[in-house]
């Protein structure tokens, strides 16, 4: 499979280029050439085969020629491996037609440990294969930082060093980073903000001298291949719930619009999907886009669903390609629209052709809380304030009630036990695996809020030196 620029300016890539690049040289972001069409037959066939055998028919037509199936299968087999459950991503039934995919079985009890379980070992097989080394660095308000740090421990050919906020990242959040004693992971708790943190890391990416010598790299949610890991669970659920013959619908918790870009994704690729619901919290601006065309920028707000704290989605990007034909000089049109002022317009066709599939629902505070204590009620489940905003949504646009609705289910109710006690009166319980965590010894340093001081260090670390720049 080849890859290309959604600005349509950057070179055409192979897989292992697209996955050790992430974004493109033009400012846009990979996708696919074409989409791989799997026939019916073979979705089929897909009934009842385990959950490694499914995301390699699913990802295979992305990797060749990069990795062949056998390569794809080890990686695949290892990473999901790591999860607890033996489905990998069960799915629970709360009534008739309404279900949850659990995708929080992962080492840090968020979805996001799907895609990045698979692309630690992706990198790591590419770059031994290759004999380099890279160093990731990266920002983290909560999810994101455990699930790269555990897809990356104990790994050769990579270094990963995560800043978080010192002292804004909840308990259970920083320990499942500080508490990961591999010589290869480095937290750094910086005075400062989320923001401040994000900032530094955009600096240490655009002073090329630094960039270049210390071989950065990132894995965030802007990486192709942590879409392509998604796409798969779309596929079992649906095949799980009678699918292809029966269509399915989902809705989804959004912050980035990566996790329902992969269903999107998996609808192109033959899945019947019946409706896609784009659930988000008070920050809205995918609900705003969808409903009135005009995709604008807004102020984030702090929410109890934080993973989505987000009022720019960078995946939107990837459908706004699609919905138009592929036009790379419209993409690039409308994105030049969007640094310049803060948001742009999507034309009436293109709406048209988005809400075919799409619908979306912003969801509040207290609906968020109410739709826990109702969950719980009604069915004796805890769910994450996050799997509340998409259940919320999915209930207020459900199309269909004679088809199967699953909400994705993208975050274990022990992330964010303090909403879940307020709104159910139950505070959940860790994992087994993690009841200890609060005991675990933790490593991090202290740095001041200060861009040399930072760099500083990482250079110090990795003993390599870099001349100013
Ligand atoms: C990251 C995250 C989301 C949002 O996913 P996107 O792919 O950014 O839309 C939702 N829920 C949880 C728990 C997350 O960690």
């Amino acid at each position: 499979m080849q890859y290309r620029s959604t600005r349509g300016r950057a070179p055409v890539l192979e897989f292992e280029d697209v996955l050790l690049t992430g974004l493109a040289r033009d400012g846009g972001l990979y996708v696919p050439h074409e989409w791989p069409l799997i026939p019916q037959d073979e979705i089929e066939a897909l009934v009842g085969e385990p959950y490694v055998e499914a995301a390699i028919r699913v990802m295979a037509p992305f990797v060749t020629p990069s990795l062949s199936r056998d390569e794809l299968g080890d990686l695949v087999e290892a990473a999901y491996g790591a999860f607890d459950h033996a489905a990998v991503v069960p799915l629970s039934q709360l009534d008739g037609g309404d279900w949850l995919l659990e995708l929080y079985h992962g080492p840090t009890l968020a979805f996001k440990d799907v895609a990045l379980q698979l692309l630690g070992r992706l990198f790591d097989h590419v770059l031994a294969k290759r004999g380099e080394k890279i160093t990731i660095v990266g920002a983290t308000s909560g999810d994101t930082g455990s699930a790269a740090i555990e897809a990356c421990r104990d790994k050769d050919t990579i270094e990963i060093f995560m800043l978080h906020p010192k002292g804004r990242v909840s308990e259970v959040q920083r320990r499942q980073m500080t508490t990961v004693l591999s010589s290869n992971v480095h937290n750094i708790a910086v005075e400062g903000s989320f923001d401040d943190c994000q900032a530094m890391v955009k600096e240490m990416f655009n002073d090329h001298a630094f960039r270049d010598a210390l071989k950065l790299s990132a894995v965030n949610s802007i990486n192709w291949a942590r879409v392509m890991a998604q796409i798969v669970y779309y596929f079992t659920a649906a095949v799980a719930l009678g699918g292809p013959q029966r269509k399915v619908a989902f809705a989804v918790p959004t912050g980035n619009f990566g996790d329902v870009y992969a269903g999107y994704a998996a609808a192109r690729m033959g899945l019947p999907i019946a409706q896609l619901v784009v659930a988000t919290n008070i920050n809205d601006i995918l609900d705003r886009a969808l409903k009135a065309g005009e995709y604008a920028r807004g102020e984030v707000a702090a929410t109890i669903s934080p993973s989505m704290d987000i009022q720019v989605s960078s995946n939107f990007e990837r459908l706004l390609f699609d919905l138009y034909d592929h036009r790379g000089d419209r993409v690039c049109a409308l994105m030049d629209e969007f640094s310049a002022h803060g948001r742009l317009h999507i034309g009436a066709a293109e709406l048209d052709k988005a809400r075919g599939l799409f619908d979306s629902e912003r969801v509040s505070e207290a609906e968020t809380l109410a739709t826990i204590a109702s969950v719980y009620a009604k069915t004796g489940k805890l769910i994450d304030p996050h799997t509340a905003v998409g259940i919320a949504a999915g209930h207020a646009c459900r199309r269909y009630s004679s088809v199967p609705l699953v909400t994705l289910a993208t975050a274990h109710p022990a992330k964010f036990p303090d909403a879940v006690e307020q709104a159910a009166r139950v505070r959940p319980a860790l994992p087994q695996k993690l009841s200890d965590l609060l005991e675990r010894e933790e490593r991090y340093e202290v740095l001041p809020n200060d861009l040399a001081a930072v760099k500083d260090h990482i250079s110090r670390k990795l003993g390599v030196q870099v001349s100013a720049s």
